[in-house]
């Protein structure tokens, strides 16, 4: 049977006069999504998206497993197609529905005509296909309250629509819609959480991770890969930038006071991060920051780190508690590649005592107590160099 996907415009239906420009980012991202599966064709009307299957063996559960990732949508449904008469409507309806009606108790069917031409009207359709269906499962009864299993009929301009519901899907707005920023992603639970959300609002994001080898593995940055990979599916492809840091971080280990050794190297990472965005047109920074969590992520600390920021720096898991940034890890399936145990540069050095309050002027002094410059400049020209495009 043929079968097409609709998915529901979310926030994108309000979005007034720039409605279009949002709809046509949201089936491009569809579109890159799902080109690998086969030709797919897309048309919409009233705050729906159709993705019409134009190959015969497209794997559709393949198709509603990517469309359902894509921001932009906050329901989504396959519904099998039909013509434009009772006969076909029934026929396709107990083919369609049959499985789900035959092992539930209750059921309705609900109708839709946008074709007004269509010769019933809703409650027509209504009567009629739910007196086929009672004919036909007899163990049945309608429940219009409360069914078990509702037959949606919806008879559009060109063909006619079944399908039993829709499930949730990725809900936020289309990616590349609101600009571009640098996700910090270490091979933690927390930053791609925070890569997945500002995604979500519909930002394009790129990654950027620091690795201190011979300290950090080939394995750990292999790990930080495999999560670029992840969250791909719903923040696009991804250009990942990779940060030879070992010898900034030996030469903090070696001129710069103990305590303050994490938030020096934050504050350098910000900075190089924000060269490479600057030199690529990308606005803001994003971490995985949460207030409390960790020595590092104090409000002292938080404020000298953000100080070394000339741009934006988003933290959308911030006001989190663990539990909650683990539930959407899991639900996004970065959690078990996460947990997975390989150092990272963070790690690597790190103080005994480091200082939770730290005062930004201490912080300022320490830095220019030695010329980071020559380092940092040759970390970012060696970053530079060998970019790599993940995930699509
Ligand atoms: P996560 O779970 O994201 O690793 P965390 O709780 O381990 O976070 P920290 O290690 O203090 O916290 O790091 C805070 C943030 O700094 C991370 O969320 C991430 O955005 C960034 N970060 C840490 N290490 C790296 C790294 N090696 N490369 C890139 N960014 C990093
Ligand atoms: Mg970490």
């Amino acid at each position: 049977m043929k079968e097409i996907i609709l998915l529901k415009e979310g926030e994108i239906a309000l979005k007034g006069l720039n409605k279009r420009q949002f709809e046509e980012a949201f089936i491009k991202n569809l579109r890159h999504r799902l080109k690998p599966l086969g030709k797919f064709e897309y048309t919409r009307a009233q705050s729906l998206i159709y993705c019409i299957p134009r190959d015969d063996d497209i794997d559709m559960d393949e198709a509603v497993s990517r469309a359902e990732k894509v921001f932009g949508a906050v329901a989504i449904c396959r519904a099998a197609v039909t013509e434009k008469n009772m006969d076909s409507i029934s026929a396709a309806a107990i083919e369609y529905c049959g499985e789900e009606l035959e092992y539930a108790r209750t059921f309705k069917v609900c109708a839709k005509r946008s074709d007004k031409g269509f010769p019933l009207n809703s409650p027509q359709i209504c009567m009629e296909l739910g007196g086929i269906l009672s004919e036909k499962f007899p163990h049945l009864t309608v429940d219009v309250k409360n069914p078990q299993v509702t037959v949606n009929v919806e008879i559009r301009d060109t063909a006619a629509y079944i399908h039993t519901g829709n499930r949730p899907a990725a809900g936020g707005i289309p990616v590349g819609t609101s600009g571009k920023a640098m996700l910090l992603l270490s091979g933690g639970i927390d930053s791609p959480v925070a890569g997945y959300m500002m995604a979500k609002r519909g930002i394009d994001i790129s990654a950027i991770h620091y690795v201190s080898p011979p300290y950090t593995s080939e394995r750990a940055l292999m790990k930080v890969e495999q999560l670029c990979e992840k969250i791909s599916p719903y923040c696009g492809d991804t250009a990942f930038y990779c940060v030879p840091f070992t010898e900034i971080q030996e030469a903090l280990r070696d001129n710069c006071p103990e305590e303050l050794f994490t938030i020096l190297m934050r504050r350098i990472m910000m900075e190089i991060a924000q060269r490479i965005c600057e030199a690529n047109g990308i606005s803001a920074l994003i971490t995985g920051e949460s207030v409390g969590q960790v020595a590092s992520q104090t409000m002292g600390a938080i404020v000298c780190t953000d100080a070394a920021c000339r741009m934006p720096v988003f933290h959308p898991v911030i006001g989190m508690d663990k539990t909650e940034i683990v539930e959407i890890a899991r639900k996004i399936d970065t959690f078990d590649i996460s947990i997975q145990p390989y150092e990272d540069c963070c790690t690597v050095f790190t103080p005994k005592h480091p200082k939770t309050k730290p005062s930004l002027a201490e912080v300022e002094a320490a830095q220019n107590s030695f010329d980071f410059e020559p380092l940092i400049s040759k970390a970012v020209e060696e970053t530079v160099k060998k970019v790599i495009k993940v995930g699509g």
